[in-house]
This record gives structure tokens, sequence and C-alpha cells, in this order.
């Protein structure tokens, strides 16, 4: 694409913001992006210990299947098929400290026979769940970015599952899973953040993961990331690191650039945000670009909780061991003085031989709060403290997983521990949310306005614009903003996918 002599830039170098430089690129556009941290990817991260590397994004991937849906929308950015995708038998193994076991299959003909097998008295439900697994793996995404002619198709194909998308929307995780007998079962839908969010959201995973359209890739979610980053090389974009951005710079109501911390002036015909949004709206433009909408949404909707995680280098082989291990525990585990939590999940990475040498392995345990403040509290006033308390978790995770498995203790030769305060220091996320906006029951998944109001010449991407986030809402986000700029300076919006190449 010929250079249209006008700059783009993007504050912020997560997938949303890379997305949106590729596309930037592919229209013509200069495309600089700034990123406050060392590395590429925000929360899309993963960090190396020793020989041990610890993933913290990537559980799946929707658009991981060459014929499956969102592939295509993939190939606009990166060349995905460079990926080595793998596709877990088991999505997850949920099992008490008194022997019970639930496995939960990414197949929905195993998933079926499992539940059926432990509570055929739920014959019904269990069908009828069976059905929606099976019915929202076929489902066909809207482009935001498209009009009525572009997105008729996938519409009409949706038209059938209609009725079941209305009626899992209307109802929580929780409530979902008040149907079933099966304790373990419900616990699985009513856990965390799962309970609160519309029941469509784990349903339709499982329904991606039935038609292997949400896999693992090899080097989790930074393998993506790199690839997103040569490919804005080989476009002639560039990314600069360590360049946090303080303010976006705004003459008579219209972006004219970015103020680095350090006062360095970056100037460019358009501004993209693909920062935290609360941050964007209220800090770097100061709060002088809001409606009572906007004020409304950031007062009132509830956001992903965030989290600690502990991750542990082992020196076993435990390949044994289901890729994800949710322990429900007799006696609760206290993360923080606000929560505790009866059941510790763990993520043994067996299947990545990327993450650790031969006959080691890399585990890592999610422990979501929503008591971000008393990290952060804690990390600035006593820093020993902070230690001595994150020290404490991980020795509480330590012991849940050497009563699953005994001996794991002498084992471990590496022990991690991150904060929402890290979250938020190495990320910027508002409350150190790990996806933005919950989608509660009821509330739909429209995205937020891209734009604020009365300013110009600026935009919004990334998982505070697009409710449930996710790595798709790079993408999701990113095309829509550009395809607007595009429009506004009549330049022809070109964003062919990526030519196929083998796998490495
Ligand atoms: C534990 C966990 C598990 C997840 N699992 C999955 C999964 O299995 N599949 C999936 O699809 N998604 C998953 N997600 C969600 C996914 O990682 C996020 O929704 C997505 O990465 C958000 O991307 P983003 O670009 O919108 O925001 P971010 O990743 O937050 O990127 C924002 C970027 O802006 C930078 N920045 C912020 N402020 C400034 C500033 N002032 N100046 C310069 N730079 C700045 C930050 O450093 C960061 O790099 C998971 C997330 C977490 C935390």
């Amino acid at each position: 694409m010929k250079n249209n002599g006008r700059k783009i830039v993007i504050v912020g170098g997560g997938i949303a913001g890379l997305c949106a430089a590729v596309y930037a690129l592919k229209c013509g556009y200069d495309a600089e992006v700034l990123e406050m941290h060392d590395m590429a990817g925000g929360l899309a991260m993963s960090w190396r210990r020793g020989p041990y590397t610890f993933e913290t994004c990537l559980h799946w991937l929707i658009g991981s299947n060459p014929h499956g849906e969102f592939h295509e929308n993939w190939k606009e950015v990166f060349d995905i098929d460079r990926l080595k995708f793998i596709n877990p038998r088991e999505f997850v193994r949920i099992e008490t400290e008194a022997g019970d076991c639930l496995r939960l299959y990414t197949n929905a003909d195993l998933l079926e026979a499992e539940l059926m097998a432990r509570a055929p008295q739920d014959d019904e439900v269990i069908r009828d769940f069976i059905h929606s697994v099976r019915s929202l793996g076929k489902f066909k995404m809207i482009d935001p970015s498209g009009g009525l002619a572009q997105n008729l198709l996938p519409m009409l194909q949706d038209v059938p599952i209609l009725p079941m998308l209305r009626r899992l929307g209307k109802m929580s995780g929780k409530e979902y899973g008040e149907r079933f007998s099966d304790p373990l079962f419900r616990q699985f839908f009513s856990t965390g953040d799962m309970g609160k969010l519309t029941a469509i959201a784990m349903v339709l995973s499982l329904g991606w993961m039935n038609e292997n359209n949400a896999g693992y890739c090899i080097g989790g979610s930074q393998a993506i990331v790199r690839l997103i980053e040569e490919r804005i090389r080989q476009l002639g974009g560039k990314i600069r690191y360590k360049a946090r951005v303080n303010a976006v710079l705004v003459e008579q109501d219209v972006a004219v650039g970015v103020q680095l911390e350090g006062g360095e002036k970056v100037l460019a015909d358009w501004v993209i945000s693909a920062a935290d949004g609360h941050a964007t709206i209220f800090n770097l433009l100061g709060g002088r670009y809001v409606n009572d909408e906007i004020r409304k949404i950031y007062e009132e909707r509830k956001t992903f909780a965030s989290y600690l995680q502990v991750s542990l280098g082992v020196a076993m082989d435990l390949a044994n061991e289901p890729a994800m291990l949710t322990r429900i525990v007799e006696d609760p585990i206290r993360i923080d003085p606000e929560t505790e939590s009866n059941h510790v999940a763990f993520r043994f990475f067996h299947y990545d031989p990327t993450f650790a040498p031969p006959g080691k392995t890399a585990v890592t345990s999610i422990l979501p709060t929503r008591n971000h403040r008393y990290w952060e509290d804690l990390r600035n006033s006593d820093p020993m403290q902070y230690r001595i308390q994150k020290r404490r978790v991980s020795d509480a995770v330590i012991e849940v997983l050497e009563k699953r498995i005994p001996g794991i203790r002498i084992a471990i030769e590496v022990v991690d521990v991150s904060t929402p305060a890290s979250v938020m220091r190495y990320t910027g996320n508002w409350k150190g949310s790990q996806e933005g906006w919950l989608i509660e029951p009821g509330a739909g998944f429209k995205s937020l306005p891209n734009t604020l109001p009365g300013l110009g010449r600026f935009m919004m991407v990334g998982q505070w614009v697009m409710p449930g986030g996710g790595l798709p809402s790079g993408p999701m986000t990113a095309r829509p903003a550009v395809k607007a700029i595009c429009k506004q300076d009549h330049v022809s919006f070109d964003v062919h996918p990526e030519p196929e190449t083998a796998v490495v």
C-alpha cells in the first residue's frame, strides 16, 4: 500500500494497539506504537524465571482452527498459520480433596457421556446443555466494522440459534449451573466471575472448543504478539518501548499527538488510545471529553476481577496431569483480608516444551481478587510486609498442590508471585482488571463508543471498548477504528489477509 503521508500514533502495545498499527499500515498510514513497558503484549504476557516461562494470559484463542470462525480475521493482522495449536482433550478437571472428580472434556460427545454417567437424573438439562454447546460452536460473529450487507449472511446463519442466545443471555453462569444437580458441575458455572457473567460466555467457549477452534498455541500469548510485532516492522511501522504517554495533546478540540513522560511530544494526524480506558479518559485527557453516559459506565459497570498469580518451576515431569485442574478445598485459602477462595486452579504447562526444560514443568495458579487497593497500598507503604504476604499466599497454594501430588514441594525450584499491583504497574489496567468489562446477564455484547464526545481525530480500541475483552477484542475494535479513520480521510480501507505459509 502506497504511503498516504498521514501519521497515526497509538498509545499502548497490547494486542489492540498492535492490531491497530497493522490495519493503519496496510491502509498507507505511518504508524508509531508507544508502549510504556519494555516489551509488547500488555496482558498477553509471559515472563521468564530461570529456565521456566510463566504464562499469564493464553488459555484458548478463538479462531485457532484454519476452517473455523475468526481465523480469517486473525489473518488480516498476522500469519496465524505459523503458530502450532494444540487442543487439550480435557478443558478442566475439577476435584475435591475427598476424591470426587469431574472431567470437562472439550469434545461434546465425551462431555455428555461424563455428565450423564455422573448425574443420569439430569438427562434433560444435560441434553439441552450439550445441544447448546454444539449449536453455539457454529455461531457466526458479526463484524462490528461491517454494514448490513457484509453481515447479512452471518446474521441469517445465526437466526436458528437466536432464541437460545436470548435465553442464555438473560441468565448468569450461577443461575445456569443451578439447573444441574452434580455439585462439581454447579461449582464450575458458579465460580468467581464466571458465576456473574452471562451464561453465553462459557457455553459459547465450550462450543468453540468442541469445534477445535479455541486452541492453545505453543509459546503462549507472546508467540502471537511476536508475530504481530514482526508484521508491523515488515510493513514499515515503528514500536517504541519504555515510552510512557502522559497526555494526549489537543488543539481546538482536535487530538494532534501525545506527550511522553520526560516531555517529548510526538505529533500525528490521528491518536488511537489502546491503553486502559479509565486512564485514557480521565488522566491522559484530564476528563475533559466525557458525557453522562460515559461517566455512568465508569461509575457503575462491573469489571472483571484482578488476580494474584503464583507461578512454580517444578523439577518434575507432570505430563500425566490435566492441562487445568481445579481443587475444591475443605479449608478455604485466604488471598487477602477481603478475599477467600474454596478452590484453587492450577495449569500444568507440560504440553508447551518452550516453557521448561525436558523433565521439568511450569505450573501456574491464578487467584482472583477485587481487593487491588490492599495489594497496591501494601506494596507502596510496606515492601517487607508485601513480600511476606506474597510468600504466605504461595505457601498456601503449594500446600494444596502437595496434598494432590505428594512430594512436589521438594521439587519446586522457582516460586514467583505477581499481584494486582504488578498487573497495574505493568499494564496500567484499571483496578488491575483481567479483561475489562464483565458482560452481565441482559447487558448484551454491544461495544462502547470508540470516540469521545467533542474530541476530533481520536479513537479508542481494546478491551475497554469491547465488553468481555479477550484477545479477539484487539482486531475486533482496531478494525472499525481504522476503517472510520480511513472514511474520514477518504482513504481506501484495504486490509487483505496474510498469505498462507507452512507451520514453523
Ligand atoms: C489471567 C488472564 C487470562 C486470560 N485468558 C485469555 C484467554 O485464554 N484468551 C483470550 O483471548 N484472552 C484472555 N485474556 C484476556 C486478554 O489477555 C485481554 O483481554 C487482552 O490482552 C487485552 O488487550 P488490550 O490490548 O485491550 O489491553 P492491554 O493488554 O492491557 O494493553 C494495553 C497496553 O497499553 C500499555 N499502556 C498503558 N498505559 C500506557 C501509557 N500511558 N503509555 C504507553 N503505554 C501504555 C500497557 O503497557 C499495555 O501494553 C486473559 C487475561 C488474563 C489477565
